[in-house]
């Protein structure tokens, strides 16, 4: 069925010099050149609205409108809702989308207002003032014995160190580009921080920043094999993703090509396709014996992550993993983001990360486990903000992912499964790739890094509070706004104005 496009290109007549920018730019060949009219003409068609032929237009000649026609919708089927049943029955197949989930449901880090010291309590200025900002994630000792001469006695499990609580999520080599990874790598080595690589494996350049990468190992178990696991400094076992819970990962054959293939070791071409469950794992029993097994592999040297995606019964299945060996929890909230995923998984399935985080920091508490592991927080973490407020509900640190991305340059098209990312991010087409200058990349997420770690000492001095291990699960330095007693009761935290 032809629909009219979501989005129209407005272009200048006046302003536009024929240069054909947009026309190179635009890998889902919107733009043409009709060289009998001498004017640009474009299939809006094809659209996504990735701002990259706005952006780069040498005269501002060209904006991108979203369209004002639509389908005759009302409150109960809306335009897109209706198109989504016609694509359906036009093809037969499952819907796919990229991203997040868009849908209007609570956001509750703008539900939750942070404290501020006043009179009594004074804040603490991070310009005059030191603020500890670094963070150990693994399991902490219940007790800790001293040398005589002060020095600690105690031999702690191993513990992955950050300058801030904040790491960049999994993203698979295949599902981003190798100068996005080389992005990454770069820039976490710098700040001191780690990234992930996600279940694509980890390409031989990018060996040399092991120690500030977790190496994954999903269900499919793509690209794992000692030396890659060596070469971290953290495991981390993917049993579930926020973006879609419940299902495996799928990589198309066209985007396993050169070095992704290898990388993963499949064949090229060959879609790489993770399972839904691990076949080998159907008990925390079964968990226990790969957390085991891969400490085994590393000599006891690496911590082990077991990440999640938040569902609805997150804090029971947290407390299995604390128990399971795991040194590290990673919960991934329904609203993160992915390179593919389907639409009707990634709207339905899970739930909002808040609620998930403080449910399970406060099981791990009432069970008197939660210093057995630590506690990752992510799935749509936006700013220093949330982070402070993940902190205050309990977790230790974050994953970003689609910050990140836009710190790289993404434009939020969510048309990353298409493999035509106009900004080098989610695509392997050289073309493309080479579009994200590696150097440009990492030094924007330094910034973005630099900036959030300001702006988190900023907020924590305001609240008269010096390190980030005294503002862990310090739920008293938050309150919620037009929020429910239940909501407020499961976040574990007062209204405005008590
Ligand atoms: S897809 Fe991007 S580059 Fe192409 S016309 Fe639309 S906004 Fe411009
Ligand atoms: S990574 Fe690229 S394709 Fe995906 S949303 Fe961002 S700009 Fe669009």
């Amino acid at each position: 069925m032809n629909f009219y496009p979501e989005f129209e290109v407005v272009r200048s007549d006046s302003r536009c010099i024929r240069c054909r920018v947009c026309e190179r730019q635009c890998a889902n060949e919107v733009h043409w050149y009709d060289a009998d009219g001498k004017v640009m003409l474009s299939d809006e068609s094809k659209c996504v609205n990735c701002q990259r032929c706005v952006t780069l237009c040498p005269t501002r000649a060209l904006k991108i409108v979203k369209s004002d026609c639509r389908l005759r919708e009302n409150a109960n089927y809306s335009d897109q809702t209706i198109k989504e049943i016609y694509r359906q029955a036009e093809t037969g197949g499952v819907l796919l989308s990229s991203m997040g989930n868009p849908n209007p449901l609570p956001v509750y880090w703008d539900r939750i207002l942070i404290n501020a010291s006043q009179v009594t309590n004074p804040p603490i200025d991070p310009l005059r003032e030191p603020m500890e900002t670094r963070v150990s994630l693994g399991k902490k000792p219940d007790h800790i014995t001293r040398n005589p001469d002060g020095s600690i006695d105690t031999k702690l499990p191993p513990q992955l160190t950050l300058s801030m609580p904040v790491m960049f999520s999994a993203m698979s080599y295949g599902s981003i580009s190798y100068n996005a990874h080389a992005s990454l790598a770069r820039a976490a080595s710098a700040l001191g921080i780690y990234y992930n690589t996600g279940e694509g494996g980890l390409h031989e350049d990018f060996y040399q920043y092991g120690k500030n990468t977790i190496v994954q190992v999903a269900s499919g178990r793509f690209g794992v094999h000692k030396d890659y696991l060596e070469a971290g400094a953290a495991i981390e076992i993917k049993m579930g993703q926020g973006a879609k819970p419940g299902i495996g990962g799928h990589l198309p054959g066209t985007k396993a090509v050169g070095d992704v293939s290898k990388t993963r070791m499949i064949p090229e071409g060959s879609d790489a396709i993770s399972p839904a469950p691990h076949h080998d794992i159907y008990s925390i029993e079964d968990l226990r014996q790969l957390v085991y097994s891969l400490k085994e592999a590393t000599e006891y040297r690496l911590p082990v992550i077991v990440k999640v995606a938040a569902v609805h019964n997150i804090a029971a299945i947290a407390s299995g993993i604390a128990r399971s060996g795991a040194d590290i929890i990673a919960i991934d909230g329904f609203r993160g983001g992915t390179g593919a995923a389907p639409t009707r998984i990634r709207d339905n399935v899970g739930i909002p990360i808040e609620l998930a985080l403080a449910a399970v920091d406060k099981r791990l508490r009432d069970e008197g486990i939660r210093n057995n592991v630590s506690i990752i927080c992510g799935g749509s973490v936006r700013s220093a903000a949330d982070v402070v407020k993940a902190i205050a509900l309990g977790a230790d640190a974050c994953y970003i992912a689609t910050a990140a991305c836009l710190a790289m340059g993404c434009h939020l098209c969510r048309s990353c499964h298409t493999g035509k990312c106009n900004w080098g991010i989610a695509t392997q087409r050289p073309d493309l790739v080479k579009r994200l200058n590696p150097d440009i990349g990492s030094q924007r997420l330094i910034n973005l890094m630099d900036a959030w770690r300001h702006e988190i000492k900023e907020l924590m001095g305001g609240m008269g509070i010096n390190s980030i291990e005294a503002l862990r699960g310090n739920r008293l330095m938050l309150r919620g706004v037009g929020l429910t007693e239940k909501e407020l009761q499961i976040l574990g935290i007062s209204h405005a104005g008590e």
